[in-house]
């Protein structure tokens, strides 16, 4: 319990957690896992919805889906066994009647659900067999004395041991100390061009209990002024934490490339091609700032087939030679893999050691590379997340590049950052990434970072031609990849399968590949999936890759990077269950060559409007930034950043898309903070980026 002395004495920053009743040692732990240790923590953690259980509806007026409060009495109460064993208790209003159905219950529920009985019940209205129905219900029984709540009911981002119950009951305290106590109004008020929003004192309590009659489309849709108010701050904090981090890696020094320009020449002179001229244009941009003392930190955005890696390579070149040691890193097995052998063809004729570290090594060989790493020897050390590990120690890291950015979570992309880094050194830094990201995006999230974009495919490529095909003719398809393969073509047909399960996956490849194989009698056919040993994978890769295979089944692991210029033909089946960007990267498997390709997206009807648009989507475009666009209004810009998925969502309330129309405000307030009020910046980026990050955050 806090003290009144306390109370007076310390500012809602400063009170930890356990300071409120019923947090001891272990629901502190716990607490900490959703990254609240003080009790403004728990203020700025937010509810993700709400459910109104202020006033009681009709079951007269009752819509499907409806999430309500009802009032009833019961009209019959029976054990039934028709599938499965459940207590079906039917009830009425008088303007209408409903069923609720219980799996699991007790017997002394059973016989309290009797007859006459009045009852007050919350969920969501389902259609049952007889009418409306509600599955397992909250439910009270109803005195005269029973009171409503006067506020709507929050629901909060929660952990195991902790439930909605004792969040509220934190909520509720944390808001009564709010209350007495205030808090740091950290924005001017009113605020310059919104002066209509409320001071963050009284948002916050509105957000926590928004009171009856609120219309809780305003705030899932953040359009009610509390909601502005908050994300306006949480925006301000973040651009100011960007601000800070740029400036604070400025003080940083970075090793200084100097390379005499040799080993590059050597470099371009063995390629079979020469750069395009936007491969030329970000290739000087890159040798322009790691020539400089102050650590690059440099996007390399370019679409699927633009020939990032070869930018890459030329990066590695001016620092290897320079005396510099690389890591290059890939997010999938597969594809660290490619890297390793193009690398390796590339630069060992020059002498130029590549080192290799994968997860799938063996203790032995995973000890030689890493002392060899650590000698300096390996020159440019190629692998996956393995190459981040504690144990990894290079001998001078000058350069990290990190291969389709948008798989790594945040927190990776950090820790290498940190990786080669002392008090006052760290490596240059390039991130690339097929994902492009749309301009207002990338200057509020990634305002960290500089930006290079290859916007020029290499000469010769033509537009992949999509079609859409119903899974009901997928003998169809099967029958036209065959008569293309007897003209000499190669494919790839990928299964996809919601489940995050890689046996599942791999079985579904495998059965795929056999039917395949049937179907196409003179043709070979390869299976590449997530469960195969690295080399089996390698051995498929190569195959495929030499022509010995015609057609690759494979599941996703394919996804990102794989590069097999002469494959024309990409079977997607079910299609409908990916997301744009992923389509995009599967598609951008074909068309690398000079030949014409295909892309068929095989999809069980019936499809969803989303799934819909998104079809239609890829038959219309190739072009990845427009694709991306779309992307982003289709799910929201956590999913683009690949954030969600990861459940590390960059933000608390705001969301960049819908809140664009603030970002001018918000560069404006920001400014103005840093200007005059300085002493304002600790707090807001400490409520609002919170301590995890802020410790990334200092590198
Ligand atoms: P991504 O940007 O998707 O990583 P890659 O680096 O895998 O693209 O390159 C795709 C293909 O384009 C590769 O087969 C590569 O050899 C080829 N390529 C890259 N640059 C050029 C170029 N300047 N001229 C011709 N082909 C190129
Ligand atoms: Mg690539």
């Amino acid at each position: 319990m806090v003290s009144s002395e306390e109370l007076t004495t310390k500012a809602l920053e400063q009170l930890p957690v356990t300071r409120l009743k019923g947090v001891g040692e272990k629901v502190a732990a716990r607490l900490e896992s959703l990254g609240l240790l003080t009790v403004q923590d728990v203020l700025f953690h937010l509810p993700s919805r709400y459910q109104d259980r202020t006033q009681v509806r009709k079951i007269g007026s009752l819509c499907l889906g409806d999430e309500v409060l009802i009032e009833l009495t019961v009209d019959a109460a029976d054990v039934v066994f028709r599938r499965r064993r459940s207590l079906l208790c039917k009830g009425s209003d008088g303007t209408g009647s409903i069923t609720l159905r219980f799996f699991h219950f007790s017997q002394k529920q059973a016989d309290s659900l009797k007859r006459g009985v009045k009852l007050r019940c919350f969920a969501e209205v389902r259609r049952g067999p007889a009418g409306f129905e509600m599955v397992h219900p909250e439910y009270t029984f109803v005195s005269d004395s029973s009171s409503l709540s006067d506020a709507l009911t929050p629901f909060y981002r929660s952990t195991d041991g902790v439930n909605q119950l004792t969040l509220r009951k934190l909520t509720d305290q944390a808001l009564a100390l709010l209350a007495v106590h205030g808090i740091n109004e950290c924005l001017p008020h009113p605020l310059p061009g919104n002066d209509e929003l409320p001071k963050l004192s009284k948002a916050l309590q509105f957000i926590h209990r928004p009171p009856a009659g609120v219309d809780i489309d305003s705030l899932i849709e953040a359009s009610h002024p509390a909601c502005k108010r908050l994300i306006l701050e949480e925006l301000v904090a973040h651009r100011i934490g960007m601000q800070l981090q740029r400036l604070r890696r400025r003080e940083k020094r970075a090793p200084v490339v100097s390379p005499s320009g040799e080993l590059l020449q050597q470099f371009l002179d063995s390629l079979p091609y020469s750069l395009t001229g936007a491969q030329a244009r970000v290739s000087e941009e890159i040798r322009a700032s790691i020539k400089s003392s102050n650590p690059m930190l440099r996007l390399l955005q370019g679409d699927v087939g633009a020939g990032k890696t070869v930018v890459a390579a030329y990066a590695a070149a001016l620092a290897v030679e320079s005396g510099m040691q690389v890591a290059l890193m890939a997010p999938t097995e597969i594809l660290a893999e490619q890297h390793l052998l193009n690398f390796s063809e590339w630069f060992e004729p020059l002498g130029v050691r590549i080192g290799w570290l994968s997860g799938k090594l063996r203790q032995s060989q995973r000890r030689d590379a890493i002392e060899s790493i650590a000698l300096g020897n390996t020159r440019i050390a190629v692998g996956t997340h393995a190459l981040f590990q504690q144990d990894v120690e290079f001998h001078q890291l000058g350069l990290v590049i990190v291969d389709e950015q948008h798989r790594f979570g945040v927190h990776q992309r950090m820790a290498l950052r940190n990786k080669g880094a002392t008090d006052e050194f760290v490596p240059h830094q390039l991130i690339m990434t097929a994902t492009p990201i749309p301009r207002t995006l990338a200057m509020t999230a990634y305002a960290d970072l500089d930006v290079s974009v290859i916007d020029e495919l290499p000469p010769g490529r033509k537009p992949v031609v999509t079609v859409a095909i119903d899974a009901s003719r997928r003998q169809q398809v099967a029958d036209r990849i065959a008569e293309a393969i007897r003209e000499g073509r190669q494919a790839y047909w990928v299964c996809t399968l919601i489940e995050e399960s890689e046996v599942l996956q791999a079985q579904a490849a495998q059965d795929t590949a056999e039917w395949l194989t049937e179907c196409m009698q003179d043709a070979t056919v390869g299976l590449i999936h997530g469960r195969q040993k690295a080399d089996e994978k390698d051995k498929v890769m190569a195959q495929f890759k030499d022509g010995q295979l015609d057609l690759l089944v494979a599941t996703t692991v394919i996804e990102v990077g794989v590069d097999v210029p002469n494959a024309s033909l990409m079977v997607i089946d079910n299609a409908e269950r990916l997301g744009l960007s992923q389509l995009h990267q599967l598609r951008g498997r074909v068309g690398r060559g000079q030949q014409q390709s295909n892309c068929i997206l095989v999809c069980h009807a019936p499809l969803s409007e989303t799934a819909r648009s998104r079809i239609a989507i890829m038959r219309e475009t190739n072009d990845g930034f427009v694709i991306a666009e779309k992307d982003l209004h289709l799910r929201g810009a956590g999913d683009v950043l690949g954030t969600r998925q990861t459940g590390h969502t960059e933000f608390r309330v705001a969301d960049l898309v819908r809140d664009s129309y603030l970002l001018d405000n918000v560069a404006e307030l920001a400014n103005l903070i840093v200007a005059d009020h300085p002493q304002l910046v600790s707090q807001l980026t400490e409520r609002w980026i919170g301590r995890e990050r802020r410790e990334y955050g200092a590198v």
